[in-house]
């Protein structure tokens, strides 16, 4: 008998179906081979929620060999085929949202309204992709020297594995399966640990939009490690897309080498976000609270590092507090919560650690600071001032609701600072000069810029990173040929 949760909605009244909570493999839910079961914590309350099974590696090989079996099958259906079903998953999302945001606000701890807009986005994927699998068009073209054609195919890769963090776990989740499925692969996915439910109510709703037996796998374990190794190491495994932090990326690129798989990697950022002198005041005022607060700070494109022009330092930072303090942190499920906990006790405790050694080193604690005293994985809003160019936070990813401000006096010194930085994924510039926002979007070492935009993610556009923050893009139709082979065939008529 499958193992299962119910999961309800206060505001819908009951759950849509319980939530299977074993492993997803050749269109089944079965139990690990193992028996083993990993807890799984609401982060408001810090009390368990249900648990998952804990794979091993036997049981991932086992959810190979469904992909294997579906893989033939799965890249000889039309577009057109692929297309409707990826519609379907794409309604079912969003007649879900309610329902699913709340299981996201509960597993991961991000308020409703982040958790709604996570559903909205996640959706997106299965549409886009859905319009984008019927386009992808090959080449032909004629040999210079020798008359010949050349004509191009884009075939599917292969059986890809997918891996995904905690922080977006719907949406990292279809942002992979999506596009590997318009392109004809079949998928093993491994969710985070701290975040499979969201994953396995997803699976259960595209085994009811229709997709086949095998072609949508989900493995969950607390030791990813000897999974992923495993999985690499079986040749009929050709892509592993995987979202998470850059050491685990670097860690499976190694892993990849061995058999040549090809690899997509999203990882990690540490975003600069420059206000120019003579950027309008609100306008990167509400761009800054959404590039830091959105998903409670807890985003790869999150901006880190706050450089402002010396004359608007003042009422930017002013601006910062007033609007840091408005926010209502609370429980995450909880309607009135516009900021929600962390997402584990090691997230609180890093953010803490970022902070006090900010202070230590100078920084001027403006607003909170101070961990707070209740269950559950709290930080509160804080902001800080000053912070010196040597502070741990200017290097590493903040991942909480910490703004973190510096003034500059000469751009080129700004720009130079922005980029000394191993990462390179997103960048924000403010001025209500677009010649010069070019300007400085053209020299920002990074994937994606938002000129005057606080917020840039979006199916249609490429996702991804530069320097140590990735290989690849995810969205818009660099997401689709991620999962394709390239073919040319040399001929002649
Ligand atoms: P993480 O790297 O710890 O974990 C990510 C996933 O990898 C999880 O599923 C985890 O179980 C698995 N994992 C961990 N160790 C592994 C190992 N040795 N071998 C195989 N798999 C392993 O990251 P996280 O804490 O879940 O997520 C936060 C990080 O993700 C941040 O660095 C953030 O910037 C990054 N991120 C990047 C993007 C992007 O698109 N670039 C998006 C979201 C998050």
């Amino acid at each position: 008998m499958t193992n299962t949760v119910t999961i309800p909605t206060p505001k819908t009244g009951p759950a849509p179906f319980p939530i299977p909570t074993d492993l997803w493999i050749g269109g089944k839910w079965v139990e690990s081979a193992t028996k083993k079961r990993v807890d799984v914590f609401d982060p408001s309350t810090g009390k368990k929620i249900t648990d998952v099974a804990d794979c091993d590696a036997s049981d991932a090989l086992a959810a190979v060999d469904a992909a294997d079996a579906a893989a033939a099958a799965w890249a000889a259906t039309t577009p057109r085929q692929r297309a409707e079903i990826l519609r379907k998953c794409y309604e079912q999302i969003v007649a879900n949202i309610e329902w699913l945001a709340y299981l996201i606000s509960l597993e991961n701890g991000k308020a409703l309204p982040d958790a709604r807009a996570e559903v909205l986005y996640s959706a997106e994927f299965y549409r886009w992709y859905a319009e984008e699998c019927c386009h992808v068009l090959g080449e032909l073209a004629m040999a210079p020297a020798s008359g010949a054609r050349i004509m191009v195919q884009y075939q599917p890769i292969g059986i890809a594995l997918l891996i995904t963090p905690w922080n977006y776990p719907a949406a990292m989740a279809t942002r992979k399966i999506a596009p590997a499925l318009a392109a004809g692969c079949t998928v093993v996915l491994k969710p985070a640990t701290e975040t499979p439910l969201t994953a396995l109510a997803v699976a259960q709703i595209m085994h009811d939009c229709g997709v086949p037996a095998g072609v949508v796998n989900v493995v969950t374990t607390s030791k990813a490690s000897p999974l992923s190794k495993a999985v690499l190491h079986d040749p009929r495994v050709r892509k592993i897309s995987f979202t998470g932090s850059t050491p685990v990326g670097r860690a499976l690129l190694h892993e990849a080498a061995d058999q040549v798989i090809s690899c997509a990697m999203e990882l990690g950022g540490n975003a600069p976000f420059i206000v120019c002198k003579d950027a309008n005041l609100n306008d990167a005022l509400d761009g800054a609270m959404l590039a830091k607060m959105r998903n409670s700070g807890e985003a790869c494109t999150a901006a880190n590092r706050f450089y402002v022009h010396k004359d608007i330092y003042k009422p930017f930072t002013d601006g910062m507090v007033a609007r840091m303090s408005a926010i209502k942190l609370g429980e995450a499920t909880d309607p009135e919560s516009t900021l929600g906990p962390m997402v584990n006790e090691k997230a609180v405790a890093k953010i803490a650690e970022l902070v006090d050694d900010a202070v230590a080193k100078g920084a001027k604690l403006l607003l909170g600071g101070q961990r707070l005293n209740r269950p559950g994985y709290y930080y509160p809003p804080t902001v800080l001032a000053d912070v010196p160019d040597n502070a741990d936070m200017m290097k590493e990813e903040i991942f909480g609701p910490v703004v973190s401000l510096q003034s500059f006096d000469d751009e080129e010194e700004a720009i130079r600072k922005a980029n000394d930085t191993e990462y390179g994924l997103a960048a924000y510039v403010y001025t209500q000069d677009l010649k010069r926002g070019l300007k400085i979007c053209e020299k920002l070492e990074a994937g994606m810029l938002g000129l005057n935009r606080g917020l840039m993610s979006d199916p249609a556009a490429p996702f991804g990173g530069v320097k140590q923050s990735g290989l690849g893009r995810e969205g818009s139709h660099h997401g689709l040929i991620e999962f394709c082979e390239i073919k040319y065939i040399a001929t002649n008529w």
